[in-house]
């Protein structure tokens, strides 16, 4: 399996978060992403891919990474 990184941050363990998403200037989900159909999907990365624009490099889609603490991840899972 994936090997999880971490780093200390304020004295606690955080983990490095990374996850693709569909690019906000140029794709339009609308409410309750009532226009995502207009979009085509990519299953790899698991979401819809927009138009591209200057923001995503025309890939449609951005990459997003961040550090979250343990605790919150822990957190965030047990309300799913
Ligand atoms: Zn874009």
């Amino acid at each position: 399996m994936s090997r999880i990184r971490t780093k200390t941050i304020d004295g606690k363990p955080h983990t490095r978060v990374a996850y693709t998403a569909s690019c906000t200037g140029c794709f339009e989900g609308g409410d309750y992403m009532g226009l995502a159909h207009n979009y085509p999907y990519d299953a790899k990365a698991q979401c819809y891919v927009g138009m591209g624009c200057q923001e995503c490099g025309y890939s449609g889609k951005r990459r997003h990474v961040f550090w979250m603490s343990l605790e919150d991840l822990e957190a965030s899972r047990e309300r799913e």
